[in-house]
């Protein structure tokens, strides 16, 4: 299990525990305000750490390792997210009393486009929490009219969406605003996800591996490539034409994306835990 899980998992998988998405910890107004900031001023700070972050890729190598390593230790008590996989994001919907759709932050202000892989999240049976502060926030990417505002989606329709994603070869992330509340479950991919980009492209991770690991069937495997034409991470091994597939479990981030178009149903998913070479390997 990852760090997040030991300290606020209670024994289990720390997305698992409602508490970590209540009403209680929203109501703290230094989160409230940290919310607020994100999603009001969060386009112009994602240009500006875009730019920042390709400065950084051309310093020297031992620099550059140091500033990656801070870069990831300031970000995880405030916004960090890890990969979940789609049955992870079931459990998850059945619990959330709330389900907000919302604009991409992230492909807003580097696309210039609004797409809606974006959700908020709320467990609890008071009220509406993440979606009562988005409605408020003063932005139009968010509830402007020319972006249709906040959609409310039943879990059923959230999950399908999902889904769906999935197969256009997206991937579920969680995250956090301010340690351990978690406000928001997004659908991930390059070249517009600003996570993706940070972990993947300039290799300073923002986000936790999943808690899971692909493995293929190698009797089942028919070497047709669509695994590694899908996977986010380039985790699967270059093979000639003809050859079966084979993951590379160091790169594997456990989204599962990947099982989702083998034809033959030779990938799946096994817990992180029991594969000791990369057990501990989350960053
Ligand atoms: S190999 Fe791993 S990282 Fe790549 S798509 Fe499959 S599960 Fe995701
Ligand atoms: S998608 Fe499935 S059948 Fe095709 S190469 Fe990958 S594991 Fe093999």
């Amino acid at each position: 299990m990852c760090n997040f899980c030991h300290q606020h998992g209670e024994g289990k998988k720390w997305y698992l525990e409602a508490r970590n998405y209540s009403e209680d910890l929203l109501s703290d107004l230094k989160r409230r305000r940290f919310i607020e900031n994100f999603f009001a001023y969060g386009p112009d700070s994602l240009k500006k750490s875009e730019q920042q972050l390709q400065l950084l890729d051309r310093l020297p190598a031992l620099l550059r390792g140091f500033i990656r390593k801070k870069v990831t230790k300031r970000q995880m008590p405030y916004h960090f997210g890890q990969v979940i996989p789609i049955e992870d994001v079931e459990k998850i919907l059945e619990m959330t009393t709330s389900v907000v759709r919302l604009a991409c932050i992230c492909r807003h202000s580097l696309l210039g486009s609004e797409q809606r892989f974006c959700y908020g999240l709320t467990i609890s049976p008071q009220g509406n929490g993440m979606s009562s502060i988005l409605k408020e926030i003063d932005a139009s990417y968010l509830i402007g009219p020319q972006t249709g505002g906040l959609e409310y989606l039943t879990k059923e329709e959230a999950l399908e969406h999902m889904r769906q994603c999935e197969l256009d070869g997206l991937c579920h992330s969680l995250w956090t605003f301010i340690t351990p509340f978690i406000g928001g479950l997004c659908n991930c991919s390059l070249p517009g996800c600003m996570a993706l980009r940070t972990t993947v492209l300039h290799k300073t991770p923002v986000m936790f591996r999943g808690e899971y690991l692909a493995v293929v069937d190698q009797e089942k495997c028919i070497a047709c490539g669509e695994c590694q034409k899908i996977c986010p991470f380039e985790a699967y091994l270059p093979g000639k034409n003809g050859d079966k597939a084979a993951v590379n479990i160091r790169k594997c981030y456990g989204c599962g994306i990947c099982r989702g178009v083998c034809p033959a149903e030779a990938i799946s998913l096994v817990d992180r835990q029991s594969v000791p070479e990369v057990a501990q390997l989350w960053l």
